[in-house]
């Protein structure tokens, strides 16, 4: 079945294009953007009129907690995907520290089955680096990468040891394989809960220090120089590691970046109150941390917004603040709260925006998508810009509601979500 999408703003980085037209797509691929679709316009065919709304490539997740397999009281791959669509998301990249881990090829292998059966996004697997996500032992990579993993991560178990690192790297090097990295040196963050600061000291809770982040993520990307392997450097928070990595990539290190929209949206002191929902790892830091972001994101050192979509149940998250586990759920505001922030405020482009989250994310791990191009995967966005919604935990189609967002009034709503041709998530259209 053929659609045509009719008087959209398509806004698509990869191609330049910024301008109102018509697409037109055919069964799974891109067929056309035109000015005129009504050629395209015979036999069984749905248009849709999209005056006033924003198409773009589908966006890409690079880092998600599907929770599934063995946490499926906090997600599955069903609702993990379902909140992924009604968030803009056609794709998401799903990290390893499951139960089993992500950490042998029948359960990468597992993971995709249930996609296929009741997913609705595209699923990218990432597996783990060492096995069962130890402090030492590397998995069987080529194996996982031949059951489908698309890079390896050490996320949520920080690698302490250089030597892992190093080695770790050198393996995936030879396979082509990304190394993802969570960067926390473990020495410097034991018992702390929240960004080290005036506003932990004030709640009287141990706090993380920036440099806790950074001095990984300066080993990392000294590491990547060394081997020569790719990495990516998971959720950055910290104006020091937005200078590191500038510095890295400087150098030529194929090091790239995300960060997330909580480290430019919000600071430490949305803690207060011991606000378990604004308790993440790394930890919400400062305004000059979220000013630091925000200029790593312009200026390309950051190449891409990812969510960490980490749901946890509300009875895990009721415990004290020091107790309740690191995470926050970001499908289903992602991309609002971004919107807001940085495009409706003026300090981005809508285009440079979209690039973040589906063009660039694309390329960090060589995935489909992240572009129109006729023949690319019919995987879309619809956005209503002008679309002022207020966030209400309650409706999310995640199982989870950990957000810190709720009750924002945000502009930027996700109307339609296509992924493969089939239009996964409508809402109003
Ligand atoms: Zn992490």
């Amino acid at each position: 079945m053929r659609t045509i999408f009719r008087n959209a703003h398509v806004c698509d980085p990869s191609q330049g294009i910024d301008k109102i037209a018509d697409v037109v797509v055919d069964e799974v691929k891109v067929l056309a953007i035109t000015e005129d679709s009504t050629p395209y316009d015979v036999g069984s065919c749905e248009v849709i009129d999209c005056s006033g709304l924003v198409l773009t490539p589908g966006l890409i997740d690079l880092h998600v907690h599907l929770r599934e397999p063995g946490y499926e009281y906090k997600e599955d791959v069903a609702s993990g995907t379902a909140a992924a669509v009604a968030g803009g998301f056609s794709a998401v990249c799903c990290m390893p520290n499951t139960d089993p881990p992500l950490d042998e090829p029948s359960v990468i292998r597992g993971l995709l089955k249930r996609v296929e059966e009741v997913g609705v996004a595209r699923v990218y697997p990432v597996a783990a680096i060492t096995k069962g996500l130890q402090p030492e032992g590397l998995t069987e990579m080529a194996a996982l990468k031949e059951a489908g993993a698309v890079a390896v991560t050490d996320d949520a178990y920080p690698l302490q040891s250089a030597e892992v690192l190093r080695r770790g790297m050198e393996y995936a090097a030879q396979l082509g394989l990304t190394v993802m990295t969570h960067c926390e040196d473990k020495s410097l963050t034991r018992d702390a809960c929240m960004n080290e600061g005036l506003t932990a000291t004030i709640m009287g809770l141990r706090g993380m220090p920036s440099v806790a982040e950074e001095v990984q993520v300066a080993r990392n990307c000294l590491m990547s120089l060394y081997t020569g392997c790719r990495l990516h450097i998971l959720h950055v928070s910290t104006a020091g590691a937005v200078r590191i990595i500038r510095w890295a990539k400087e150098k030529g290190a194929p090091v790239t970046a995300e960060t997330c929209p909580h480290y430019f949206a919000l600071t430490d002191e949305a803690c207060m109150g011991y606000n378990t929902s604004a308790k993440m790892n790394p930890p919400l830091r400062t305004q000059q941390d979220c000013d630091a972001i925000i200029e790593g994101l312009l200026d390309g050192t950051i190449d891409a917004i990812a969510t960490d979509h980490a749901p946890h149940a509300s009875h895990e998250k009721a415990q004290e603040f020091a107790l309740a586990p690191f995470g926050i759920v970001g499908l289903e505001t992602a991309f609002a709260v971004s919107y807001t922030e940085l495009v409706s405020t003026g300090k981005m482009s809508l285009s440079a925006l979209v690039d973040k989250m589906s063009c660039q994310p694309a390329k960090v791990l060589a995935l489909p998508g992240g572009t129109l191009r006729p023949g690319s995967p019919a995987d879309i966005s619809l956005f209503d810009p002008n679309r002022k919604w207020t966030v209400r935990a309650g409706e999310f189609r995640s199982k989870s509601r950990n957000t810190p967002f709720e009750g924002w009034e945000l502009r930027g709503k996700p109307v339609l979500t296509m992924v493969g041709g089939r239009a996964v998530y409508r809402h109003g259209m």
